[in-house]
């Protein structure tokens, strides 16, 4: 069945300098052509491919804007199909009218994700490749774009083709061994087996690990910001997002809603929130505050909390490093620049990273930025390596992880190598759905429906 033509807008909903409509399928150029009239006259159906047409797009007899074409010819496009990029002028008027004159045309809307998908139904990308296309689209660092451009080469999918291929060759050899005891096929050594299929496990637990490390690098750590009123948490938050987003004031708990922010340190994303000082308190408000803190330690990755060293380690204080116990923590002894008349000995004694900064002079900052990275062990994070991107993959992975590892325990238990031979095919499975070379088409509609439209 033929494809029909669909179009969308490839470039963000706003004003900017240009904005792109995409056309894909058999009659894309065909269906441009009936809107766009170049200076030098030529139809885009009697261009090649890769070729670029400076002109105009015209509806109804209305000169819309002038554009370029860029023509790109199947299969030798995003999608495999014929495609037309229309580049005119960005802006929410000019690119919907394009888009209404190319729908008016013969192109119907594209769907979230759909040239992607199409890409992948074309054998274009794998649907791990297509996959980290969104991810590249999201990534907001150095490492996470890096990481999602390493998938979308194949990094990830040559290592999982790499372990199917190691385990179809088990496999075989299993099954022959089993189906042809006459022939002369090598014994199966299951001592020999057991470290293969370990080492496989291995390989995938590998994966499995840099999946918390990767969706720390994309989404961000949550952080919490936390202390006694009048600390400095809110100066330290400014200072961190570098600009004035919560209040600073010497009234202490005024801090009263919590404020969140995104800042980059390093390649490290932290979504900081600062929240209400730690203190028991009979105002409703302050309350409020007070307890949104303990929750917020509770949902957070990661704490900064802040003390004040020109006062004296209070039972506030005591309290607050009591509950951070087990709590990935930093804590902040701030305001160096005033006389220290602060103990930090019980601090110390709880906490494992205390660092001593001024949020005003923005002394010691460095330190800080030193610690949330190690804190956060990102600093040794190779972003080339494959990796798994997606709550699909990561179910995917971890179900061949464990029926392997069943394999391996049906291996000590001297059971059949039968038995064995069946986890093995199981696993084979998971790693095919994994890669996408075998996935229900609800697999496929499901990821390509969280893709945006025009992508
Ligand atoms: P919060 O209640 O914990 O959010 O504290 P704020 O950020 O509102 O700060 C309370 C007061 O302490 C303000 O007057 C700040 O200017 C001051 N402050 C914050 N950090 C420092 C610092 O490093 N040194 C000094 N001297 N004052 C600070």
């Amino acid at each position: 069945m033929k494809n029909e033509t669909i179009a969308a807008i490839a470039t963000p909903r706003g004003q900017a300098g240009i904005g792109v409509i995409r056309v894909s399928g058999e009659d894309s150029i065909s269906v441009v052509d009936r809107v766009f009239k170049s200076i030098s006259g030529a139809r885009l159906e009697e261009t090649r491919g890769y070729s670029a047409h400076y002109g105009h797009v015209t509806h109804k007899g209305e000169n819309i804007d002038e554009a370029v074409c860029m023509v790109y010819r199947a299969p030798r496009s995003y999608t495999g199909e014929n495609v037309v990029e229309i580049s005119c002028h960005g802006g929410l008027y000019t690119t919907r009218k394009v888009l209404e004159a190319v729908l008016e045309n013969g192109a119907v809307p594209a769907a979230g994700g759909e040239f992607t998908k199409r890409a992948f139904l074309n054998n274009k990308m794998s649907l791990t490749e297509a996959e980290s296309v969104m991810n590249i689209i999201e990534a907001n660092g150095y490492q996470a774009a890096k990481a999602a451009l390493a998938s979308r080469e194949g990094a990830l999918d040559r290592k999982i083709s790499s372990i199917i291929l190691k385990l179809t060759d088990i496999a075989a050899h299993l099954d022959a061994w089993a189906d042809y005891p006459e022939d002369d096929i090598a014994e199966v050594d299951e001592k020999t087996l057991g470290i293969e299929l370990t080492g496989i496990v291995k390989e995938i637990s590998h994966m499995l690990k840099n999946f918390e490390k990767g969706r720390i690098m994309r989404e961000g750590i949550n952080t919490a910001i936390v202390g006694r009123p009048n600390v400095g948490k809110s100066t330290l938050m400014n200072l961190l997002a570098g600009c004035e987003k919560s209040i600073v004031t010497k009234v202490p708990g005024t801090t009263r809603d919590i404020v969140e922010e995104r800042v980059f340190i390093g390649d490290v994303v932290l979504n900081l929130s600062d929240t209400a000082g730690i203190r028991d308190t009979d105002d409703d408000i302050e309350k409020i505050g007070v307890d949104k803190t303990r929750r917020r330690i509770e949902e957070s990755e990661l704490v900064l909390a802040v003390f004040d060293t020109s006062a004296e380690f209070s039972s506030q204080d005591k309290q607050l490093t009591d509950i951070l116990k087990g709590v990935p923590t930093i804590a902040v002894i701030n305001k160096s620049d005033l006389e220290d008349k602060f103990d930090s000995t019980y601090l110390k004694a709880n906490i494992d990273k205390v660092i001593k900064i001024s949020a005003k002079s923005e002394d010691g900052i460095q330190n800080l930025e030193k610690a949330i990275l190690e804190t956060t062990r990102l600093s040794n994070f190779d972003p080339s390596q494959a990796m798994i991107f997606n709550r699909r993959q990561k179910t995917a992975s971890q179900n061949a992880h464990n029926v392997l590892k069943e394999a391996i325990e049906a291996l000590e238990d001297e059971q059949t190598l039968d038995a064995v031979t069946v986890l093995i095919e199981e696993a084979l499975d998971f790693l095919l759905e994994l890669s996408g070379k075998r996935v229900s088409d609800t697999v496929v509609e499901n990821v390509f429906s969280q893709f945006c439209v025009g992508k």
